[in-house]
């Protein structure tokens, strides 16, 4: 399937917002001090957490991983700078939960010294891709957009279906984090190198970069990389800036009019979409063997003094962030991770930075305003017609209020991107964002506690029948035991045959015993003598006896 990208088409609903990107593109992209202290969470992506591979002691390098990926869904962790690792333990992470997770802590040395043996791979679009998808696994690359999803996951659904449209995300449409748009004018020939990486793993036949059309310095700068390179069809389209399009589903559709089914993948549809920041870490990581260990993060909002770009180590404390960028100004309220409408609050600074944090806003009341007290739903359906993802969230919101976690799943919840389109329209401030994020987490809490019950009741089902099989056996055992001791023995039987012998020689013994007087040492010698012609006689009937008998058997 070819797709034709002069002729753009809409995804439902969205909202128009002010953008403040401006507060934060005015500088270059900016590099931080290396911290004291990389504080790392082992969860920093969606899937199972990693599995550390160090100690508390330990030296480690930079880019050394220092916790391996754990299961299919899952990636690793490496050490973002040469240091000793001083502890592995449970710490605040930045999660809408605001819950503790493992983590390991390095104090750095300040030497930054890469792991030696790290190298890239030499003609990387030669290689096989299933060689390649292993390095970017190995790599820890995610989703950089935000949504953390191991790349090597994605990369992998090229397998099982053909991708015809391979779409790279520019989009950024949040209206404060101007990351992204800083990378594309910076590094645009990392991003396009990444590209053609990916595009060589999926075997796609097209590809196209996604931008909103308020990036232009970005734009010119991806074309004039692609301009250096041999004419490959790869196409810059500029998206008309209206949030969320930089919402995956919400990009293919503008870009091929294409809707993704509910609940199901772009995937489905031939089509894969990559962040431009995933991109750019592909590149970083085949040609120069470098893992993940930093990322850009957009620190803005009227509530830090200096707003920037900074490239940060991951792991970096999110007060030293701020420290860098000027401090906070004296009316600060808020701080979140991502933007004003899907980042989560953050309850301190005292946090890390991880691989999905693109934006740091301290927020004042005039970037966000106050919350105001919640009303009654009036029925007025404006949430629904700003919905990108055609639901009924006032239908979504009645039923997670009332815990009737079978409505919503037919209301089709999972399909939510959590853009905030329908709470930030609602006249009744009712932030039916939080509603379904406690209606989600809940459904997947009653299916982990299902699948652990699952479980339980495997494990049940599993030793009950082990236990019978055991005594089953033990019976079989005993019944055969009995046969054999209970089946005269035969010639042809030589254990049988011993058994007898050793039963007789036992009741020979036991008869000259008897026979045999006890205490005859004081005896005299002529009363000795009688007594032994005594059993010699006793022994010589017995013989005669036994003669007698045989000869009346045979
Ligand atoms: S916008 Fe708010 S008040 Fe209106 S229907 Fe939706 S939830 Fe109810
Ligand atoms: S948060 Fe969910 S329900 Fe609300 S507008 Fe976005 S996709 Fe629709």
């Amino acid at each position: 399937m070819s797709y034709d990208f002069s002729h753009l088409h809409r995804f439902p609903g969205g909202l128009r917002l002010a953008s403040h990107k401006d507060l934060s593109t005015t500088r270059p992209i900016a590099h931080l001090p290396l911290p004291r202290r990389l504080t790392l969470p082992l969860s920093q992506h969606i899937g199972l957490p990693a599995v550390p591979l160090v100690e508390a002691g330990e030296r480690v390098y930079k880019g050394q991983m220092i916790a391996a990926a754990e299961g299919y869904i899952s990636a690793p962790v490496h050490a973002s700078s040469s240091g000793t690792v001083v502890a592995i333990a449970e710490l605040p992470i930045p999660h809408p939960s605001g819950l503790s997770a493992p983590c390991i802590v390095i104090d750095t040395d300040g030497k930054d010294e890469w792991l030696p043996t790290l190298a890239g791979v030499d003609d990387v679009l030669l290689r096989d891709p299933a060689e390649l998808r292993n390095l970017i696994r190995n790599a820890g690359i995610v989703g950089l957009g935000g949504a953390g999803f191991p790349a090597s996951v994605k990369l992998n659904t090229g397998l099982e279906r053909r991708i015809d449209l391979l779409v790279l995300n520019g989009a950024e449409c949040e209206p404060y984090i101007s990351c992204d748009d800083l990378l594309m004018r910076e590094r645009a020939a990392d991003i396009i190198a990444g590209l053609r990486i990916l595009r060589h793993v999926l075997n796609a036949a097209q590809c196209v970069i996604g931008v909103e059309d308020n990036k232009p310095e970005a734009m010119e700068a991806l074309r004039a990389a692609l301009a250096q390179g041999p004419d490959e069809g790869i196409q810059v389209v500029a998206v008309p800036t209206r949030y969320p399009a930089g919402g995956e589903k919400q990009l293919i559709q503008v870009l091929t009019g294409l809707e993704v089914p509910s609940q199901g993948l772009p995937a489905d549809l031939g089509i894969l979409c990559h962040n431009v920041g995933t991109a750019a870490a592909v590149y970083q990581a085949l040609t120069r063997g470098h893992p993940l260990v930093s990322r850009i993060v957009t620190v803005s909002g009227d509530g830090v003094t200096e707003p920037c770009n900074v490239e940060v180590p991951i792991g970096t404390p999110i007060a030293e962030l701020i420290a860098f960028c000027g401090g906070y100004t004296r009316d600060v309220r808020r701080l979140l991770m991502g933007g004003p409408m899907m980042g989560i609050a953050l309850p301190s600074d005292q946090l890390p930075v991880i691989k999905t944090c693109n934006c740091i806003l301290a927020a004042t009341d005039a970037t966000l305003a106050p919350t105001k007290p919640q009303l009654p739903c009036i029925r007025c359906s404006e949430c629904a017609v700003a919905c990108p993802a055609n639901l009924l969230p006032q239908q979504l919101y009645w039923h997670a209020h009332a815990r009737d976690l079978d409505a919503v799943q037919e209301y089709d919840l999972f399909d939510c991107i959590e853009c905030g389109c329908c709470a930030q329209v609602c006249p009744s401030h009712i932030p039916l964002v939080q509603y379904f994020r406690y209606a989600k987490t809940e459904i997947w809490d009653q299916e982990r506690e299902r699948e652990k019950a699952d479980l339980a009741r495997l494990r049940h089902e599993f030793r009950l029948e082990r236990l019978e099989r055991e005594k089953r056996e033990k019976a079989e055992r005993h019944k055969q035991k009995r046969k054999a001791l209970d089946t005269p023995a035969g010639d042809d039987d030589p254990r049988k045959a011993a058994i007898a012998a050793a039963l007789e020689r036992v009741k020979a013994r036991k008869s000259v015993a008897d026979e045999v007087p006890r205490n005859t040492d004081n005896l005299t010698p002529e009363q000795q003598r009688q007594i032994e012609e005594a059993n010699r006689r006793r022994a010589a009937a017995r013989s005669h006896k036994a003669d007698t008998d045989n000869g009346a058997q045979d």
